[in-house]
């Protein structure tokens, strides 16, 4: 780190903030790579995404709508949502900067759990605001130490459900308990980015709909793999959406991102062949992994947490698949240290990490 500057500084909370990491996607001394370390999709985006991505390429020259009327829509029509409560952003990280930096601030907390999504508190700090971490019940979200750390600063209350990198779920009524519980000035953001890997489930918009303290944030970068397009939205309360649009940039979304997003949505028959191969693959992979002894938690999103010994072991067992040229993920950062979570990839890949990782094990015994 470089020495501060004697005069000119950054806001305060803004050097506490550690760099996001993504996932690996390269290994030197291999050429093929198996990246199961961001929950991306194993199919890449729908045939019928490419080629709105395709065709947008006529348009280059022409800035994109402000208003993103046609992704709105599309959104609107395959979720049964209403259109004017939709805003989009550049990836669901966009959307959480963006209620960051409209309802948090110097001297006011915002929430998010022990093993939750690293761009919470990142943005939290970003807009000057305190993050504060309340601990899991055995890697679930725990809705009373949630109640218990609200006080008259909390602005922001973030969970994710299905959570990442847990996997886990909580039950509908536990999620309204905590909208009911939060205090009056506090606003509670679901993160639905794996809600449609879970059948049925409507990423608790019945919920958002019912209340005026509720937002839900949504995104294009897993069940449509367009992780690399950066497109995400939320869906709230119409306080909430207006507010929200007055910080985001009117150019935030391309042309070819609202296209190929709206694609997307409307290709249904694709996200349900994804989200049935999916759960078949995660599965097999589960299963797999308990015969070979590592544990897991019943995964709701397209990843499983594998829990080794020790960090040790963990460690051990990830140097062991990247001599394979397989790349999950490691867990440390997110208070994890004896698991490594892996993205569920297509039957080969579920079939090489779970050799990969039944030939580290069998070689330990
Ligand atoms: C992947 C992920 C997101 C999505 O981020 P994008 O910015 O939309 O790519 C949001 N929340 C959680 C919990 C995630 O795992």
């Amino acid at each position: 780190m470089t020495e501060p500057h004697p005069t000119i500084q950054p806001q305060p909370g803004i050097l506490e903030i550690a760099l996001y990491h993504g996932g690996e996607g390269a290994l030197p001394g291999h050429n093929r790579v198996l990246k199961l370390s961001s929950n991306e999709n194993p199919f890449g985006a729908s045939p019928a995404t490419v080629e709105a991505y395709r065709r947008a390429s006529d348009s280059l020259h022409l800035y994109p709508d402000t208003g993103h009327v046609a992704l709105r829509a599309a959104i609107a029509r395959a979720h049964g949502l209403e259109a004017e409560r939709i805003i989009c952003g550049a990836g669901s990280d966009e959307i959480i900067t963006f209620l960051c930096q409209t309802y948090a601030g110097p001297g006011l907390e915002v929430i998010h759990t022990e093993h939750g999504f690293g761009m919470y508190r990142i943005s939290a700090l970003a807009a000057g605001a305190t993050p504060v971490e309340v601990p899991e019940r055995e890697r679930h979200t725990d809705v009373d130490a949630i109640l218990a750390a609200c006080t008259e600063r909390t602005a922001l209350v973030f969970i994710a459900n299905p959570n990442n990198p847990t996997g886990t779920m909580i039950p509908e009524r536990e999620v309204a308990r905590l909208a009911e519980g939060v205090p009056p000035q506090a606003l509670l953001v679901l993160d639905g980015a794996y809600a449609e890997f879970v059948e049925g489930f409507d990423g608790h918009a019945a919920l958002v709909d019912a209340r005026d303290n509720t937002v839900m944030t949504r995104t294009f970068s897993k069940i449509h793999g367009l992780g690399g397009l950066r497109i995400g939205w939320g869906y709230g309360p119409a306080h909430v959406i207006e507010a929200l649009n007055r910080v985001r940039g009117p150019f935030n979304l391309s042309t070819a991102a609202q296209a190929a997003a709206a694609a997307a949505v409307l290709d249904i028959a694709y996200a349900d062949y994804c989200r049935a191969e999916n759960a078949r693959n995660r599965a097999w992979l589960a299963a797999a992994l308990e015969r070979a002894g590592v544990p897991s938690d019943p995964s709701e999103a397209n990843f499983i947490l594998a829990r080794f010994r020790d960090q040790e072991e963990a460690e051990a067992v990830d140097r062991a698949l990247r001599d394979r040229g397989i790349l999950v993920r490691r867990m440390a950062g997110y208070k994890l240290p004896a698991a490594l979570r892996i993205t569920v990839g297509d039957a080969a890949a579920c079939a090489a990490v779970a050799e990969a990782i039944d030939g580290f094990v069998r070689a330990r015994a």
